[in-house]
């Protein structure tokens, strides 16, 4: 074997201290593809870093790959939320073919409930939504739908889902993607003004000052679907409006539908309404509309897929994606509420 001359071996040790086990490969194979001496330090250093394609959502880019002011805001960095409503059923395939659609998909993955089918149980979240959305559990933020609460409490959906779901019996919580502040919901237990949650909500959307915020959860306040306008969440429309909440995404109504930005009594207001997306498209057997409501902009009954936000720091963009064979899409970009 060639001694390794001894500036290469310089190097190298100073690159495994640093901790840069990558680079050092990196290095390695540089050398072994070229016939030049060793490249000095400062070229190495120089060197472009690689991004991974399947950066985790939670990782602070590094300065350098920051778009530069003035340049279009959308890059490949900003962090991606991507999800549907109800989900997994053993006796379809369709929840099958949307999980095959964010295995393409890096960032987080949420839930918008009824996810597994038919009552939620230990063995329907083992056999139906293990095996297909399962895949997705480590970067899975779920919330709970009436199916799941179907099982006492919502209990194998906690056992299930583990901490990942919020204190059990509770499951609501939120967490930061980027310049994001998003905000998961329990639309299965008390949410009038002045209960647990709604108090809760309250506090953490004020300790969370942020200029973008998401809410989501099961039931929609708004929709042209068979189940229609719930109540049982507008008092939480009114602290997320309060707020200045930017976008609502539920389930529960099993279509594709998107409004326009709206006040909690169902006015359309641009500037500072919330958009709401009802998204039951993920694999349970869609369903005709009954009556399409005010402010209701897109609507689709008959595609399943998944809905994948890119949270910029200033805005959102959204798009449907279908499942392969579907063309029916939808997408758009909007300013959030504080800044437009
Ligand atoms: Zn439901």
């Amino acid at each position: 074997m060639t001694p390794m001359p001894k500036l290469l071996q310089l190097e190298l040790i100073l690159f495994a201290i640093l901790g840069g086990c990558a680079l050092v490969q990196q290095q390695i194979e540089i050398q072994a593809q070229s016939k030049n001496p060793p490249l000095p330090s400062a070229a190495v250093k120089a060197k472009p870093v690689t991004v991974p394609s399947k950066l985790p959502s939670r990782i602070t880019p590094a300065a350098s790959l920051k778009p530069a002011p003035g340049k279009a805001t959308v890059t490949a960095l900003d962090p991606v939320f991507v999800g549907a409503g109800d989900i997994a059923e053993c006796s379809k395939p369709e929840d099958e073919l949307t999980a095959q659609l964010i295995d393409k998909i890096p960032g987080t993955v949420f839930t918008a409930g009824d996810d597994a089918y038919p009552n939620g149980t230990t063995e329907d979240f083992q056999k139906c939504y293990d095996p297909t959305w399962g895949r997705f559990k480590a970067r899975t933020y779920p919330t709970p739908g009436n199916h799941e609460y179907n099982s006492p409490n919502g209990d194998p959906y906690y056992a299930y889902f583990g901490s990942r779901a919020g204190a059990v019996g509770k499951g609501y919580y939120s967490y930061d993607l980027g310049e994001w502040h998003v905000v998961a919901l329990n639309s299965n237990i008390d949410a009038q003004t002045g209960s647990e949650q709604e108090r809760w909500l309250k506090a953490d959307l004020a300790a969370h000052p942020k200029a973008c915020t998401l809410a989501y959860w099961h039931h929609p306040v708004f929709s042209s679907g068979l189940h229609g306008n719930n109540p049982k969440m507008k008092d939480i429309w009114q602290t997320l409006y309060d707020a200045g909440v930017d976008v609502v995404v539920n389930g529960h109504d099993h279509q594709y539908e998107r409004f326009a930005a709206q006040n909690p009594e169902g006015k359309a207001e641009p500037k500072r309404g919330i958009r709401e997306f009802v998204v039951g498209t993920g694999g349970a057997e869609l369903r005709e509309l009954a009556s399409l409501r005010p402010n209701s902009e897109v609507q689709n009954t008959a595609t399943y897929g998944v809905i994948k936000f890119v949270l910029q720091p200033k805005s959102y963009s959204w798009q449907f994606i279908p499942i392969p064979g579907k063309t029916f899409t939808d997408k758009g970009t909007q300013a959030c509420v504080s800044t437009s």
